[in-house]
């Protein structure tokens, strides 16, 4: 047996289940490089999903961590901390907001999304105690928690784990007419991702977000824009919503807002909305610790300079332009994204994702599937084009099989 299939054999013993990760066991990784525990050499075209948007071993996050780690690492929230208002005030302005709320995972912070605007719902908006709607749609991916699979479409990801938290309408995403038809005036939020990621990177139709505001607004409606995965430069500007001109009531941010390094999640909004809380009404032990705010700011400053979503323009135009000259030719049959973000439906005779993702992981190139016959594309916003080329060259050969 090989240390490989040693390390796999003893996590399918020793761990849950709940992951179908490629048989590949990473032990170092430097920018959009992987080298494995047999010390082979893989380029990271996942990035965790977005989480590392500014790719592995980021010097100036890791500076900033390590100098953090040598002073102080987490206080609760029992008493103030010394990085906390700055974290908390360079993000709301990168978002051109008032208030942050962290947390830690991206699920949480959706859950954050859902009670603050229950909670704004019934002290605000005046909705009836304990009949808040939110809108969501069809095809969502916004975490694993029992509430979040609740208003999940994915019959795996809800299977089993009922009853289901009530309170939100589900309606197909793109389609405005249903948006509109399904607010009420219990309907307090509508919560949707800018681009839907999970569901093969899926963009609505032009005009839908710019609709969804402008419903949302007349309704007296809070718009709750999911940019865990679209956010933080990964399509070319901070916020996928900024490519409709559109800016929400509410952000929901996670993975890239740790750099790779801790997780870090937070909920940005208006003085208004998040103006809601009072103390004990929520929180978190870890949500805003001092090493989260450290690695934090330093990931704000790095966006703040347009450099990492100009680098996201460019390279994804390039990305975009070789995957559109795929289409057609037999093994493709659509390619959707913006910015360094594709989802590639691949024909299904020519194999599943999967399938696709080992032959890749076998030429160097990791990649990871979603829902059948789609395969992600998201490689870390500082990959040389060089190195995408390359990647784009074995996915060329694979596909030519
Ligand atoms: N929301 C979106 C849009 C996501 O893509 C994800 C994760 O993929 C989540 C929420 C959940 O984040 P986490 O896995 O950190 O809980």
């Amino acid at each position: 047996m090989s240390t490989t299939q040693a390390a796999i054999a003893s996590a399918e013993a020793h761990s849950a289940h709940n992951y179908h990760p490629l048989p590949i066991v990473v032990s170092t990784a430097d920018g959009a490089w992987m080298t494995d525990i047999e010390g082979r050499r893989y380029l990271d075209m996942l990035a965790g999903y977005s989480a590392l948007n500014f790719g592995h071993g980021n010097r100036r996050l890791i500076d900033a961590a390590k100098a953090q780690l040598d002073r102080v690492t987490l206080t609760s929230r029992a008493f103030h901390h010394d990085r906390f208002a700055e974290f908390c005030a360079r993000l709301a302005e990168l978002c051109g907001m008032d208030m942050v709320l962290p947390m830690n995972t991206g699920a949480e912070a959706v859950e954050t999304a859902v009670k603050t605007a229950r909670k704004w719902g019934y002290k605000v908006k005046g909705v009836l105690d304990g009949t808040a709607k939110i809108i969501v749609a069809a095809n969502n991916f916004h975490g694993r928690t029992t509430t979040v699979v609740s208003f999940s479409t994915d019959h795996e990801a809800r299977a089993d784990f009922g009853p289901y938290t009530p309170g939100f309408e589900i309606v197909p995403y793109g389609d405005l007419t249903a948006l509109e038809a399904a607010m009420t005036e219990n309907t307090v939020a509508v919560l949707l991702e800018p681009i839907q990621g999970e569901a093969g990177v899926l963009v609505p139709p032009a005009g839908y977000l710019a609709g969804v505001r402008e419903l949302t607004r007349e309704r007296n409606v809070l718009f709750v824009a999911d940019e865990i995965q679209s956010g933080l430069g990964r399509t070319g500007r901070t916020f996928a919503c900024e490519h409709e001109g559109v800016v929400p009531d509410m952000y929901v941010l996670g993975k890239a807002l740790g750099g790779g390094v801790v997780p870090v999640s937070a909920v940005v909004a208006s003085a208004e909305v998040l103006g809601v809380y009072g103390p004990g009404e929520h929180g978190s032990t870890f949500g805003g610790n001092p090493l989260a705010c450290a690695v934090g700011l330093e990931v704000i400053a790095m966006l703040r300079t347009g450099e990492f979503q100009q680098r996201a323009t460019e390279l994804g135009d390039h990305l975009h332009q070789q995957l559109g000259l795929m289409v057609g030719g037999g093994a493709v049959e659509a390619v959707r994204g913006r910015g360094l973000w594709a989802g590639i439906d691949i024909t299904p005779s020519r194999g599943t994702g999967r399938e696709i993702s080992e032959k890749l992981m076998d030429r160097g190139v990791l990649v990871k599937d979603t829902h059948g016959s789609t395969i992600r594309i998201a490689p870390p916003l500082v990959i040389s084009k060089e190195d995408l080329d390359w990647g784009l060259d074995q996915l060329g050969a694979v596909l030519a099989g």
